[in-house]
């Protein structure tokens, strides 16, 4: 393709993203292809001439976009949906325009100090202290490919931590986690072969980790010998939305400060944008206390895939850490310490152009602007949380959260039915709506309870759009109520 071909190929490709946004809300949410159904539509190798770029662009329409789910689309409310903005797809044209691998600032200055400079402004935007800011020299922030990533290089800095000041054998080291931490914290202790031990959370305490559970644990392990050396607590657990109690858990650990505490907030920690949620979210239990934190702008952040954020309050840990600088990779900025280079804040060594976007949405929407989308879902959820509390089918499993509400199924009839029948019959439900496609919704087990999980933040969803889903919600429930034999 030449330059020419690729400005006629470009204004079309953005006309045809244009009409897919305008027709997205009439599409089916979740795609209908059955599994493998791609290759046989595919030839069985590349083809040995090269093809025009309209046949490859009308291929893409016919086979790859019925295979798309649509997490775009304002009736998704599954997992964690993703507010991308067209503010975030310019962001990513631009910086593929100029791909460069920025791991080190003289790879392309401009990439690292506009990651420098947009992780201090979405700090401000959160909330979080100066502390964190890059500017400050001592702590700050980079941007990593997931939560996943954050966590493994929080607990590769921590126990970088613990082994500057203490000889510690590998195996006797131990990850902190709950039982409501995502698969990450699991994921990170097998990558790292490190012993990870899941604290019990509980349903009285809304399923967060409390001081209490966390001393008890903390007294055993090291009285066994083993040495506990970070816990990764959640503000906005996945399952739940919980949020484990900080400032419990910070005044257990001043007893304990060898114990390196990482907030994992991939979801939640959008909302802090909202002065209203900092106490219910302990902000100020953040700032003071804890070593590092992640929030994932490209949940309801409105920044498209992939953008999390990491900040730790001393930088010195992680980059010792993740420092490796064989000859080919000094440089004299590098040597003399005048720069940041970001290789030595996460685990590849290049890295993409991922601060561009975030300039691009962070002044498109601005700080307000931001706010109100945050705003809307939580508003959004409301409304669901209402319409659910007008039908007596439904029951809350556990406090709404934010932008987030789980729930079941139990006909007031048979309120007293076991626990086992209610599962089968809220299973039977969601089976039902698995297949519907006008909405997309996932679901959960809650401490042995089936529930499904509604959660707004797709950058378009409406009131309109969520009742509708309620109405379907409610059409199921009742078909998969009559089918039901509560005593089977
Ligand atoms: C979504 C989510 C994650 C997983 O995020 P990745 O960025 O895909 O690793 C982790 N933790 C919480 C609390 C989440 O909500």
């Amino acid at each position: 393709m030449d330059v020419e071909q690729f400005r006629k190929a470009g204004y079309a490709a953005i006309d045809r993203i244009c009409d897919y946004y305008i027709n997205l809300d009439s599409k089916p949410v979740s795609s209908s292809v059955q599994p493998g159904y791609l290759a046989p539509l595919l030839p069985k190798t590349a083809p040995e001439e090269g093809e025009d770029f309209q046949t490859i662009a009308a291929d893409y329409e016919s086979v790859i976009v019925p295979g798309l789910t649509h997490w775009q689309h304002p009736s998704f409310f599954a997992y964690f949906p993703t507010a991308a903005t067209f503010e975030g797809i310019l962001g990513d044209l631009y910086a593929n325009a100029a791909p460069n691998p920025g791991f080190n600032w003289s790879c392309s200055p401009a990439s690292t100090e506009l990651e420098a400079v947009v992780m201090d402004w979405s700090a401000q935007l959160l909330g979080l202290s100066s502390v964190f800011h890059n500017a400050g020299g001592i702590g700050g922030g980079a941007l990593q490919t997931t939560a996943s990533d954050s966590a493994l290089v929080a607990i590769v800095a921590a126990r970088e931590r613990l082994r500057a000041l203490t000889e510690v054998p590998l195996e006797e080291l131990l990850v902190y986690v709950t039982t409501q931490t995502h698969s990450l914290g699991l994921k990170a202790g097998r990558v790292l072969g490190l012993q990870v031990r899941a604290l019990e959370v509980r349903a009285e305490d809304r399923y967060a980790l409390s001081g209490t559970v966390l001393r008890q644990a903390l007294e055993e392990d090291k009285a066994a010998g083993r040495r506990p050396f970070i816990l990764i607590a959640t503000v906005g657990s996945t399952s739940s939305g919980a949020v484990d109690n900080l400032p419990e858990i910070t005044a257990v650990l001043q007893d304990h400060p060898e114990v390196w505490l990482h907030v994992d907030a991939a979801w939640a920690g959008l909302a802090l944008c909202c002065p209203e949620t900092r106490e219910a979210l302990f902000l100020d239990t953040i700032n003071a206390s804890v070593d590092s934190f992640c929030a994932n702008f490209h949940k309801w952040g409105l920044v498209n895939f992939d953008a999390s954020t990491l900040w730790v309050r001393d930088r010195k840990s992680l980059n010792e850490a993740l420092d490796i600088t064989p000859p080919f990779l000094r440089t004299a900025h590098g040597d003399a310490g005048t720069v940041v280079d970001y290789r030595n804040w996460h685990l590849g060594l290049g890295r993409r152009f991922r601060s561009l976007k975030f300039w691009f949405v962070l002044r498109g929407f601005g700080v307000e602007g931001f706010r109100k989308h945050i705003r809307q879902a939580i508003t959004l959820n409301t409304t669901f949380v209402d319409l659910l509390a007008d039908m007596e089918i439904f029951e809350l499993v556990t406090p709404p959260s934010l932008a987030l509400t789980v729930f079941r199924v139990v006909p007031p009839s048979h309120a007293q039915a076991d626990l086992a029948a209610l599962n089968a019959l809220n299973a039977a439900f969601f089976a039902r709506l698995a297949v519907r496609p006008d909405l997309a919704i996932t679901q959960t087990v809650l401490n042995g309870v089936f529930c499904v999980r509604f959660a707004v933040g797709a950058a378009r969803t409406t009131q309109a759009h969520v009742r509708a889903a309620f109405d379907v919600l409610v059409e199921e429930a009742h078909a998969a109520i009559a089918l039901w034999e509560p005593t089977a």
